[in-house]
């Protein structure tokens, strides 16, 4: 049987490492939805789009086309043909995300693009509002935590190993604030949907990260590929 596994929880707790580990266990689909979010927010700062402006984003809105690819076996995020998986990551992306995010137009778009994607189950989607909002109806919701300083050091070295420049301090500053601004807008803010469960990883590898939500998948129906 194919399922849907949602994986919901605050920025850098390792959801997209977890949820690529699943879907190749699984042989399943891999949606990053905060790939989209932050593509979206990349083609308004290179458009000098204001964000602030409803009719701006909506008109915008129809100009963006995103696509995934698999490039050398990892998932590649596409805006309109064009290859930005790099520059989706880069401080600047993260720095507008949050607020690009909160806007209900840009949600909406995202959602249905997303809720798209699933159709067919078979997938394991990460972000912030999987569970609750873009499949309420998922077999598996995972919520993952994990200490704020691990996780800096985890996105530094994530960022370090993909060969983009940043300093400790502005990416622990840059998570908490989007935090911050995920939970709290009023669209799908980030919350962790009543039926999920949770893992802090704190201490733990990523093995036994994975090995404890596919235990917990395999029960829930889905089978290894
Ligand atoms: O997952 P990632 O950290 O790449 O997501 C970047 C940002 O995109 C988040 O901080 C959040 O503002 C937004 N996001 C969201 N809903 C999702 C996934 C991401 O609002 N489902």
């Amino acid at each position: 049987m194919s399922i849907i596994i949602a994986i919901d929880g605050f920025s850098s707790c390792g959801k997209s490492t977890l949820a690529k580990a699943l879907a190749k266990k699984l042989d399943y689909l891999y949606g990053d939805s905060g790939a989209m979010y932050r593509a979206v927010t990349l083609y308004f700062l290179d458009n000098l789009v204001n964000y602030h402006e409803p009719a701006e984003v909506e008109a915008a809105l129809t100009h963006i086309q995103i696509h995934f690819e698999r490039l050398n076996g990892e998932n590649t995020t596409f805006l309109n043909g064009q290859n930005v998986e790099k520059e989706i990551r880069s401080m600047r992306v993260s720095e507008h995300v949050s607020p690009v995010s909160a806007i209900p137009a840009v949600r909406r778009a995202m959602v249905r693009q997303q809720q798209r994607m699933g159709e067919q189950r078979g997938i394991v989607m990460d972000g912030r509002d999987i569970g609750t909002v873009v499949f309420p109806d998922a077999e598996l919701k995972l919520f993952l935590t994990a200490d704020p300083d691990v996780r800096t050091s985890r996105r530094h070295l994530e960022l370090v190993g993909k060969g983009i420049d940043a300093d400790w301090d502005n990416i622990r500053h840059n998570l908490l604030e989007r935090d911050h601004i995920d939970s709290t807008r009023s669209d799908s803010p980030l919350r962790q949907a009543e039926d999920a469960l949770v893992i802090d990883n704190t201490l733990l590898s990523e093995t036994e990260q994975l090995d404890r939500a596919l235990e917990i998948a395999l029960k829930r129906g889905a089978e290894v590929a």
